[in-house]
């Protein structure tokens, strides 16, 4: 895309080229008509749209408090506003602390905030401006931290104390994990529903998955990236596989080689994402976000320099043909632009922008419901309250030629410097929307010594398995209610949270709720346990006939966290064929992995250490009792498949009386392929078992297990050529059709 207009496409740098323009916007316009005939995703219009400008009215449905709600709940202390700070309000000093010791526990203020391996200068200078103080105590009101936590510092956390982070949520925004994750989805629900992040390897663990795949898809590029980095550093376009590096861990992913460049220049959007709860979810997404560019024009070749198509700018300001916002109210200048600055462009040029938004919302909703039940698990085995913690995530997405966003990353901490005065309205009126919609209280800090204590008691019980069934309206998030008998309270919690969500839309700022929202029922499928709390929220905010009746009768609220008698029953029915992976589930995935991975070297380069690990292993004497005597005549990775298919055959056998074997067999096949090698090597190794472990002492070289010594050298030996191609699935185990074709043949 390119503009005639100077004034509203300003990158000073690059003058604005002219080209045929009505045929490119008329294309734009076509292609995406095509797209939205098959589209069900939010309507904005309904919800609420993005990219407005800040200080935008989003038309929220007035939510009315009914009493019921409020009945029985104890006076909670009064709630703190926070501002958006000017340049003069910024605070000058630095944090030096970076480690967490115990410090002074007698302060003078009421409020107190603790930073911890960031110097989160804004957020402090928001928090200061508001009354706040630092300490080093663990006895802070908020909790600002730049990287993962350790679970230690959710212990014994009082009612209104706020952490900037919920366990585990690094799950998605460290690149590697972030893959597994979405590449399981994927697995799942198939591309058209998880086709929104470019193909991905996980490497070494996914190396020979990549090369098979490298020399089977020769036109596409491919971007090498560390997995636990940003900013851009040790990205690479890769040139040649013998460069992809393979002693630490990296992500290789597909390169998207035609994002939408305007003015020539490449971009991505950096979009906030606040998340307040997990159970029940509630996601919002700021109203505002950023546009970044390139500093150089897009050039797709591998050698192409990285001002062109890196658009991280803290590359691009080391540029010097960076040009640096001076005017907030300028946001269409230089090579930083304001999300609506953006959304006004597309605009002007007739691009459907609620329906780019559908599609943003959507991989939004999708992404953090990929880390749903990590999340909640680790809440509830910290007996975490449902306030203590929320995520600010800044999704990266790049925009591709065909206007398909993609999503490139999630940060876990997004930048919140402000070298520019854009930088400090938006990331200023951001930090502070957070702070008022997510709700900080004036705590009185001996009256709530009590909740810490019943908080640590109460993780330590949920730590032994234990279910309290005393649950206090407006305490915490307890471990999920299990009988009927615990309805009542799951009706409690149902109450609370929808309490929650009523206050929090009363302070939502400039943000959007996309979830729960008007039609957001459409994502519950991709639950992967159906959340009750999620369903009394929906149900109350947005079906009008039934939503009264949450109030009248508890068992009304029925998912599978409470269950009538009836549905009692046909669980137990379920329950018969719950999923169970077994040590030979584990066993013949990864020999599979191991067969695969042999398959791509020739019989020359097979080292004699795994030769002789694998003819130990098939000629095992546990063998003999279970089958017939091997052929003799068979080579080393023969007998491995033979060993395969005789276990697989006799899993068949014990799985004869489930009603649908091959769905029952698929859904362990997808369960054990989101293993990485090493996770199923540490299965194989604590088997509990002698004879077990003896046989499979047999795939181990020292402590390290056969399949990772192949990964190792396939990613060490440069290899030039393609070995031998094979055309096999991703994670190389067979699935239950191939499976069978191969039984079939080896019986013939
Ligand atoms: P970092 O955390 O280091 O910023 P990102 O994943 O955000 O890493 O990538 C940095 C930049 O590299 C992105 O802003 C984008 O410009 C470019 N980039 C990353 N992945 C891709 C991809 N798959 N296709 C095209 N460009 C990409």
């Amino acid at each position: 895309m390119s503009s005639s207009t100077t004034s509203e496409f300003n990158i000073v740098s690059v003058p604005p080229k002219f080209i045929s323009e009505d045929s490119l916007y008329s294309k734009l316009k076509a292609l995406q008509e095509a797209q939205k005939s098959s589209w069900i995703g939010l309507n904005p219009n309904l919800v609420g749209k993005i990219g407005m400008g800040l200080g935008f009215s989003h038309s929220t449905r007035p939510e009315k408090i009914p009493k019921l709600l409020t009945d029985g709940i104890p006076e909670r202390p009064p709630l703190i506003s926070f501002f958006p700070v000017s340049e003069n309000q910024l605070v000058k000093d630095s944090i030096t602390f970076s480690t967490y010791t115990k410090g002074n526990f007698l302060q003078t203020k009421e409020l107190l905030y603790r930073v911890l391996k960031t110097d989160a200068r804004l957020v402090r200078s928001v928090l200061e401006a508001s009354g706040f103080a630092y300490t080093d105590s663990h006895d802070w009101n908020i909790l600002w931290l730049g990287c993962a936590p350790q679970m230690y510092l959710y212990e014994g956390l009082n009612d209104y104390q706020k952490v900037n982070h919920f366990p585990n949520s690094w799950e998605i925004t460290r690149k590697d994990r972030m893959s597994i994750h979405l590449a399981s989805m994927q697995e799942k629900f198939g591309k058209e529903d998880y086709g929104f992040f470019p193909d991905t390897y996980v490497i070494p663990e996914e190396y020979s998955e990549f090369y098979t795949r490298y020399y089977a898809d020769k036109n596409s590029q491919w971007i090498v990236k560390p997995c636990n980095s940003s900013q851009g550093k040790g990205i690479f376009m890769l040139d040649a596989l013998a460069n992809l590096p393979t002693t630490e861990g990296c992500i290789v992913s597909k390169y998207i080689n035609n994002p939408l460049v305007i003015n020539d220049l490449k971009f991505d959007l950096r979009i906030y994402v606040l998340v307040t709860c997990y159970d029940p979810l509630r996601i919002y997404i700021y109203d505002e976000g950023l546009a970044r560019f390139a500093s150089e024009p897009y050039n797709s070749s591998v050698k192409a320099s990285k001002f062109s198509f890196l658009t991280n700018y803290s590359i691009n300001k080391k540029n010097e043909k960076f040009i640096q916002n001076q005017d907030w109210k300028q946001d269409n200048v230089g090579h930083k632009w304001s999300f609506s600055a953006l959304v006004r462009a597309l605009d002007k040029i007739n691009v459907d922008t609620q329906f780019l938004m559908s599609r943003i919302y959507d991989l939004v909703i999708k992404t953090v419901i990929a880390i749903e039940p990590e999340v909640v698990a680790q809440v509830r085995k910290l007996a975490l309250g449902r306030n203590n913690c929320f995520d600010i995530l800044g999704f990266d997405i790049l925009i591709d030629a065909n206007l398909k966003p993609w999503l490139l990353e999630v940060n876990l901490s997004p930048s919140l410097a402000t070298d520019s005065p854009l930088d400090l309205y938006i990331k200023g009126n951001l930090v502070a929307d957070s702070l008022n919609l997510m709700g900080v209280r004036n705590f009185d800090r001996k009256k709530e010594c009590m909740s810490k204590i019943r908080a640590r008691i109460r993780a330590r019980k949920n730590q032994v398995k234990q279910t309290d069934s005393k649950f206090k309206y407006g305490y915490r998030a307890e471990t999920a209610p299990t009988s009927k008998n615990d309805s009542a309270a799951l009706y409690i919690k149902s109450k609370a949270a929808i309490l929650d969500t009523l206050e929090e839309a009363s302070r939502i700022g400039n943000f959007v709720r996309i979830f729960p929202c008007q039609g957001s029922d459409i994502y519950d499928r991709f639950f992967a346990t159906p959340r009750a709390s999620n369903k009394a929220i929906y149900q109350y905010l947005y079906l009008e006939n039934e939503s009264e009746d949450i109030f009248k009768a508890p068992s009304k609220i029925e998912t599978q966290e409470t269950k009538s008698p009836e549905k009692e029953d046909k669980d137990k029915e379920k329950e018969k064929h719950k999923i169970i992976i077994t040590g030979d589930d584990i066993l013949i995935e990864y020999l599979s992995r191991v067969l695969h991975a042999c398959k791509s070297v020739t019989s020359e380069m097979m080292k004699v250490e795994w030769r002789t690990c694998l003819e130990k292993f098939v000629n095992h004497y546990v063998w003999q009792s279970l089958s017939e005597p091997i052929p003799a005549h068979m080579g080393t990775l023969q007998k491995l498949e033979y060993r395969i298919i005789e276990m697989k055959d006799r899993r068949k056998q014990s799985e004869t009386s489930l009603k649908d074997p091959i769905s029952y067999q698929n859904q362990k096949h997808q369960v054990v392929r989101g293993f990485s090698a090493l996770q199923l090597e540490n299965m194989l190794k604590s088997s509990s078992k002698s004879v077990a472990r003896d046989i499979m002492s047999c795939l181990f070289l020292d402590s390290t297990g056969i399949l990772s010594e192949i990964i190792k050298w396939l990613a060490s030996s440069s290899m030039k050529k393609p070995i031998r191609q094979q055309n096999v699935s991703r994670h190389g185990s067979l699935t239950v059709e191939e499976f069978e074709k191969n039984n079939q043949k080896n019986k013939k």
